[in-house]
């Protein structure tokens, strides 16, 4: 389980977290929705150890984790794939994906894994040896989830995967959540798209202003009037 308990991040006087308590089952898929500048990304930075919090802690199977360095949260099995790819544009699709494995010293673990984001990344597997920027919005995607996946996480934090998609793509990205959540990968996912997202999770947290205003079962809060109105546009999802 991945919890954190009243976590709170400033920038300098900007409160971005404010008393913030979240809680990821193993092997759920947990969304997080809210509008611009909630505190979404905040959280998951904060997470994977990119922000230090003011107060508050990151827990790990009950092991506080708020202290360690990014690249030990890593090596515990947390990864982030950021939001806007931020891939290196002008290194190959490869050696992107290789910047992912940067803590993986048994090679043949790496190519193990390489095989299997092959399987499910036929695409980005023919364009190996591209450059990434020459590639489209939703291969660039696939590729920066690719590398948050080639550490083999036991938790994927995927920070808007949706975003500036064609709806085909879209899909795609929804029908890759699933297909690691079958797989047992934890996924905690920050989307603007909030029907989406509660339709593919099992949980969900609604921030507002840096500060959880709703929680609960997805399913449950696909219902909800005040999820509705303020975030599927009042209709029935
Ligand atoms: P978006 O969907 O627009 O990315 P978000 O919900 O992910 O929004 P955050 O990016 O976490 O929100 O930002 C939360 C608050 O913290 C906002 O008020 C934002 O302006 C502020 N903030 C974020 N990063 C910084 C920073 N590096 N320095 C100062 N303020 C920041």
């Amino acid at each position: 389980m991945l919890e954190t308990t009243h976590l709170c991040v400033d920038y300098g006087g900007v409160h971005a977290l404010r008393d913030v308590s979240v809680q990821v089952p193993d092997k759920s898929v947990v969304s997080i929705i809210g509008a611009n500048g909630a505190g979404k990304s905040t959280l998951l930075k904060t997470i994977v150890g990119l922000h230090r919090q003011s107060s508050g802690t990151v827990l790990l199977d009950g092991q506080d984790i708020s202290r360690l360095k990014p690249h030990e949260r890593l090596d515990l099995g947390i990864a982030l794939c950021p939001e806007g790819r931020r891939l290196f544009p002008d290194l190959t699709v490869y050696d992107n994906i290789r910047v992912g494995a940067y803590r993986m010293r048994d090679s043949k673990l790496f190519r193990q894994r390489l095989e299997f984001l092959h399987e499910i990344f036929p695409r980005v597997a023919e364009r190996g040896q591209q450059i990434a920027s020459s590639l489209s919005g939703g291969e660039q995607q696939m590729v920066a989830i690719a590398r948050a996946l080639i550490s083999q996480p036991r938790i994927l934090m995927l920070d808007e995967p949706t975003l500036g998609l064609a709806p085909k793509l879209i899909l795609e990205v929804a029908k890759l959540v699933q297909t690691l959540h079958s797989q047992g990968v934890t996924v905690v996912m920050v989307e603007q798209n909030a029907k989406l997202a509660l339709k593919i999770s099992d949980q969900a947290f609604v921030l507002e202003t840096g500060t959880v205003t709703l929680q609960g079962r997805s399913a449950d809060l696909l219902q909800s009037d005040a999820v509705q109105n303020a975030y599927l546009g009042g209709q029935a999802a």
